[in-house]
């Protein structure tokens, strides 16, 4: 029944945990300091979570080309009319476009799993709410669950189209939930651990101007 996806997704998501309850035998961690003993700057600038994976965020500036974001599935490249265009705003762009085109992807095929109906999909930018569901059978997300493991984000899902069945959060409502979604438990762990950085806006930033011609000495 798991698709590839999600097979790669509960692999990266095993691994995660065991980096987390294991760190020797990853070798030295991420916290570590620079040479300098500075602390590293913060995890997610210039860098972009994307189906949980924090991916490289690279610029470049492209005066003849229009602007626009492409993703080879590791590195986002920018391309940027001049160095007053913002790369953030492409990207923050880039992400809501994909959402608007996977959430409701995802929503109509768990909906016929589950044996649901629901009425319309909205996407907001919810800062403190991942997803929720009306009374109207309507179902809203926050564009930023696109930054979350696939599994994470069909675990979503599938907790607001239960909703349509429980309007609760009892016994009788999990247990369909994990019908479903059987690692729930391990998402739910992931949301929590991660909601500063799904909910983190997108901060990215030119590298320093290079003066190939400027005379050192000027
Ligand atoms: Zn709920």
């Amino acid at each position: 029944m798991a698709d590839t996806q999600s097979v790669v997704s509960d692999v990266k998501l095993f691994l995660e945990r065991l980096k987390k309850e294991m760190p020797e035998i990853f070798g030295t961690t991420e916290k570590s300091t620079d040479t300098n003993g500075n602390a590293p700057a913060p995890s997610t600038a210039n860098k972009v979570l994307f189906n949980g994976d924090l991916c490289e965020a690279r610029t470049y500036i492209t005066p003849d080309q229009e602007e626009g974001v492409a993703f080879d599935g590791t590195v986002f490249h920018i391309y940027l009319k001049s160095k007053e265009s913002d790369p953030s705003a492409l990207v923050t762009q880039y992400l809501r476009d994909k959402a608007t085109e996977i959430l409701p992807q995802k929503t109509a095929k768990w909906a016929t799993e589950i044996g649901v109906e629901y009425n319309k999909v909205f996407l907001k930018d919810q800062r403190t709410l991942w997803a929720s569901c009306s009374s109207q059978k309507n179902i809203n997300y926050s564009y930023r669950i696109i930054k979350m493991p696939l599994v994470v984000q069909d675990y979503l899902v599938i907790h607001e189209l239960c909703h349509l069945r429980f309007m609760n959060h009892g016994q009788e409502y999990w247990e369909l939930v994990g019908k479903f979604s059987p690692d729930y438990k391990l998402h739910r762990r992931w949301l929590n651990e991660h909601k500063d950085a799904v909910f983190e806006d997108i901060h990215i930033t030119l590298p320093p101007e290079e003066m190939p011609n400027e005379s050192p000495h000027n």
